[in-house]
């Protein structure tokens, strides 16, 4: 008998009631502007930045518009202006190329690793040919590297470093949760990260400056005071005339939203291990399939499941995305020529202008990506394992 599988890839969670009754709370009272409180009171985004900053173990938090967009004010926070260059990885997400030339800096991609992390040789030697001072490291799809040397190669290097953690938000590298190696970490709440508010995101820094400035470029329209996860006002005085407002602020409905999400994140990162080792354990005897490799310092959020087909022609790989869909299951492929949804590689992103990266092409050509939904239970994940399997196993045989 044929399995199909009838679950929806994009089908999130419920808001906890927690947080429906809390933004209902926001909505009756009016004030949703994270500024407009009333006498006494702590908004609610408040609120959720000082708890995402002890989440986190951080000094300070600055909660924001979109992952993107905290992306962007870190970059300039640390000091990337037009044309800077900025180092990054060449298999991210298109927000992240995006907010470097939102700032009108450049990106220069790095080599992509098999365990889909950055390339410490390849980043060495892109930092002394662009004379680089930044690296905006994406862990993209919750891959990192040990933080621990990539962070002892930056300080060779003389490199600032931000983390991307979009997908690592509750993880942890070398003992320590995803953010806290580097200068600074920029972490989204778009819909379908760990904890979701349809749209937002947070910065988080122990580096006063850093954090002031963020806050003052995120919007703050001279009220930095009323932030809690901040530094104190001297540290404004001399960064408050000549930091530009450009309005990327969180408000007090998406934080409502997201209060009772970040205490659940610690379960929500078990459930998603319990979903991803079911997949990757139905998938590991296959020997068509080349799982990635982890570091073994990572607690890896498995929120999507990578794998490899290496050398597989592309009408192959097409052939298996639609043989998988029509059983239910949806596959995306980072092979493809064009950027399709959220799917796409550094050669799409054609206003960055990057040379060839053949390291990184040789791995993206076979990547296949699947999104892990928690609305999923671990007989879903076992069946849609069982489907890729057969699935590739039909096509494995074929003559290329
Ligand atoms: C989602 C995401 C971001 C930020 O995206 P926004 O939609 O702007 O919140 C950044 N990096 C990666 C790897 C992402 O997946």
């Amino acid at each position: 008998m044929t399995e199909i599988f009838t679950g929806n890839f994009t089908q999130q969670e419920p808001i906890p009631q927690a947080g429906i009754r809390a933004a209902n709370a926001v909505m009756e009272h009016g004030r949703l502007h994270r500024y407009n409180v009333g006498p006494g009171e702590i908004s609610e985004t408040v609120a959720l930045e000082e708890e995402f900053a002890a989440f986190l173990g951080a000094k300070y938090c600055l909660a924001t518009s979109s992952g993107g967009a905290a992306i962007a004010t870190a970059l300039r926070a640390t000091g990337v202006t037009a044309g800077t260059p900025v180092l990054t990885n060449a298999f991210t997400l298109a927000p992240v190329p995006g907010a470097i030339a939102a700032i009108s800096a450049k990106p220069v991609f790095v080599e992509t690793t098999a365990a889909l992390t950055m390339d410490a040789e390849d980043l060495a030697a892109k930092a002394a040919a662009s004379g680089a001072k930044h690296l905006l490291l994406s862990h993209m799809r919750g891959h990192q590297p040990n933080m621990e040397q990539t962070m002892a190669l930056a300080e060779t290097l003389g490199l600032t470093v931000i983390e991307d953690c979009a997908h690592t938000m509750g993880g942890m590298s070398c003992g320590l949760p995803s953010g806290r190696h580097g200068h600074v970490a920029a972490f989204s709440t778009q819909t379908y990260k760990h904890i979701n508010s349809g749209e937002g995101g947070f910065l988080t820094t122990d580096d006063a400056e850093i954090a002031a400035r963020s806050i003052l470029l995120s919007g703050s329209y001279m009220l930095y005071e009323r932030h809690a996860a901040a530094p104190p006002a001297e540290v404004f005085e001399a960064l408050r005339d000549v930091t530009p407002n450009v309005s990327g602020r969180m408000d007090n409905l998406r934080a409502a939203v997201l209060r009772p999400q970040l205490r659940e994140l610690p379960d929500r990162v078990r459930r998603w291990a319990v979903l991803h080792d079911a997949v990757e354990d139905g998938l590991k005897d296959n020997p068509d399939i080349t799982l990635i490799p982890r570091d073994p310092s990572l607690v890896r959020v498995g929120s999507s499941f990578q794998m490899c087909l290496f050398d597989w022609p592309p009408e192959r790989i097409e052939r298996l995305v639609s043989g998988c869909l029509a059983r239910g299951v949806e596959l995306k492929w980072f092979g493809a020529p064009r950027a399709q949804g959220y799917t796409s590689r550094y050669s799409h992103w054609r206003y960055a202008g990057s040379a060839r990266l053949s390291a990184t092409d040789r791995i993206l050509d076979g990547l296949i990506d699947m999104r892990l939904p928690l609305t999923f239970d671990e007989a879903d994940a076992r069946l849609i394992a069982r489907i890729i399997s057969e699935e590739v196993k039909k096509l494995a045989s074929v003559p290329a």
